[in-house]
């Protein structure tokens, strides 16, 4: 029997692992796929998300083998460009596949015991009717449910969260709807120590550098039909940005591109009885602010922590507490996340915010440095 079954290994399912585990409690920790794997990401580290990995002790196995960013280059219609930077603390970039690799090793040399393969099909309720979670159910190797018991269940199994959508804890809101396409590139020109954002109407480009001439290149639209031939669909769209048209002109798509949405992800509470969400699990903005990773991270630890509290007895309804905490933590950055995804919606937002960062580029530095979770330590 375990004490807490953690369902999801990304990021928040090994860092919410590693600290029970950490914690003397007995952990179990299963994704559907077996790492390393690819994950569909902007693979930049922000510095706040850094602080929190530091913090925890979580970084000795990848950053070593990451690129340092030192801050980020918006651009916008009409030849906006504004370069915003990070300061002492910088971001990292580092293949999705690579960082996840490295924190669920951290996550088994912690204790936790990890299985991989491991499909989650539904939450293992007391009775049918009932919202109070016993642990999980999984397909076995037969293709039968396979039922695990368990007094606590941390649902960090991303956006598309079997679990929170089987409880009616999240949904996809109707708008806005977003799609993102990205893939990995080899011979962009001009790529410097900076993560690049590149706005324009109906979609945004993001480019993190990865060294030698890599980089990742991801495109957020609002036109999901334009996505009916995705590699086609990345490549005109770099080819007629007037930022990166020159600069990917012998550029090559060297990773098959890997498609994901609707990406906003709206969640009306932190868990149930028995059940706390992670991560994407609990609710995902918009990838325009690049701090999905410190979300994760935090909120894991924020789970872990309110978990080792109900195996002690220390707290009676786990959900709400872990709810509580949350909003402390992150209410300030969800408002800023949901005014800036509706600016960029919107064209009269879009050729305001313009207008602001050329008269005033103060602004969007500030605006910067607050996407990255500067100020947090
Ligand atoms: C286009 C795009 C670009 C982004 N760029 C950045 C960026 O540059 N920086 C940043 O900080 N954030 C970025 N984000 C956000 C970031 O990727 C996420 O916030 C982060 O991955 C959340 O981590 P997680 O552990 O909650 O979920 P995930 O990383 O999605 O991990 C969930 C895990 O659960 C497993 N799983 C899912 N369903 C099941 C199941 N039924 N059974 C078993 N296992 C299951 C999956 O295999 C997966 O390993 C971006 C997001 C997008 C869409």
């Amino acid at each position: 029997m375990f004490d807490v079954i953690v369902c999801g290994a990304g990021p928040a399912g090994s860092v919410a692992a590693t600290l029970l585990a950490r914690g003397g409690a007995r952990v179990l920790v299963v994704d559907r796929a077996r790492f390393p794997r690819d994950k569909l990401c902007g693979d930049t580290i922000n510095p706040g998300t850094m602080v929190a990995l530091r913090r925890l002790g979580l970084t000795s196995r990848f950053e070593s083998r990451a690129i340092e960013v030192h801050g980020m280059l918006v651009t916008g219609e009409g030849g906006v460009e504004v370069l915003g930077e990070y300061g002492e603390v910088r971001g990292l970039a580092l293949p999705r596949r690579d960082l996840d690799y490295a924190l669920i090793e951290e996550a088994a040399a912690a204790g936790a015991r990890v299985e991989e393969g491991v499909l989650v099909r539904a939450p293992l309720l007391e009775n049918e009717r009932g919202q109070k979670v016993r642990g999980i159910v999984i397909a076995g190797r037969d293709g039968r449910d396979v039922r695990i018991p368990s007094p606590l269940v941390i649902a960090a199994d991303g956006r598309r969260s079997r679990l929170a959508l089987a409880l009616k804890l999240t949904r996809h809101p109707l708008r806005p709807r977003r799609w993102a396409v990205g893939a990995y590139f080899e011979g962009i020109t001009g790529l410097t120590a900076y993560g690049e954002m590149h706005v324009r109407h109906g979609r945004y480009i993001g480019v993190a550098p990865l060294g030698t001439g890599a980089a990742n290149v991801c495109l957020v639209t609002a036109n999901q039909r334009g996505l009916d031939d995705p590699p086609r669909a990345l490549r005109e769209a770099i080819s007629r940005d007037w930022q990166l048209a020159d600069r990917v002109s012998s550029a090559r798509m060297v990773s098959p591109p890997i498609v994901l949405g609707p990406l906003a992800v709206d969640a009306s509470a932190a868990g149930v009885p028995g059940l706390l969400l992670a991560g994407d699990a609990a609710g995902f903005i918009d990838p325009m602010t690049g701090d999905g990773l410190r979300f994760a991270v935090v909120g894991a630890e924020l789970a872990a922590n309110v978990a080792l509290a109900a195996l002690a007895r220390h707290v009676r309804t786990p959900h709400r507490t872990l709810a509580r905490l949350r909003r402390g933590e992150f209410a300030g950055k969800w408002r800023f996340n949901r005014v800036l995804r509706q600016v960029v919606a919107s064209r009269a937002g879009l050729e305001l915010a313009g207008f602001a960062a050329s008269s005033a580029p103060v602004l969007l530095r500030r605006t910067i440095a607050f996407a990255g979770d500067l100020s947090k330590r």
